[in-house]
């Protein structure tokens, strides 16, 4: 099992090393980082956010064009919403391996605080192993210090911690290793 964080050029540089091994270390999965040659698809010019289930049909298309089995997370800046929620921090579709993550609301500045690269990443990893986290077959956890928690807030995010809680832990070790006995 390999996590491929594709990390798209807009989104913000200088990140993707230690988001990669901060998520690497919440989860306990291998992880790697390149640059994304998926196309940005669903921009809604009158909503000016990104329709996130076009993205992940998007890299869907991608991983079967590519042969590519193991999940993929792709990192965007653009604010993403789907159909019947405002916005969304990313959303994940497990059936297909494809999740996305969106660092629109998930700086300081967003919400007209001063800047911190330390929260930043914090909040993009917390979000990143959510969404990969449901790639592995996990749901939603009513610990709200578990990473597998659902944050609707930015509140929400910062109670959250970089962990997950102990009964996520025990599914999240059989679902990976059952995906090391298969072939
Ligand atoms: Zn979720
Ligand atoms: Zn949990």
């Amino acid at each position: 099992m390999h996590i491929h964080i594709f990390w798209d050029s807009l989104s913000p540089s200088g990140l993707q090393m230690p988001v990669a091994r901060s998520i690497s270390s919440v989860l306990g999965v291998e992880t790697s980082v390149s640059e994304n040659h998926i196309r940005i698809t669903g921009l809604d010019m009158t909503r000016k956010q990104v329709d996130a289930q076009a993205l992940l049909d998007s890299i869907q298309a991608y991983k079967r064009r590519h042969e590519i089995t193991d999940p993929i997370l792709l990192v965007v800046h653009q604010d993403l919403f789907r159909e019947g929620n405002r916005f969304v921090f990313g959303l994940a579709r497990e059936s297909v391996g494809a999740g996305v993550v969106s660092t629109a609301r998930l700086s300081n500045e967003y919400y007209g605080m001063r800047g911190s690269d330390d929260d930043f990443i914090d909040r993009i990893v917390k979000e990143g192993a959510h969404e990969i986290g449901h790639l592995l077959g996990l749901p939603h956890c009513p610990d709200e210090k578990c990473v597998m928690f659902r944050p609707d807030t930015l509140d929400d995010m910062d109670r959250k911690k970089k962990t997950v809680c102990p009964t996520c832990r025990e599914l999240l070790d059989q679902r990976i290793a059952s995906s090391i006995d298969q072939c």
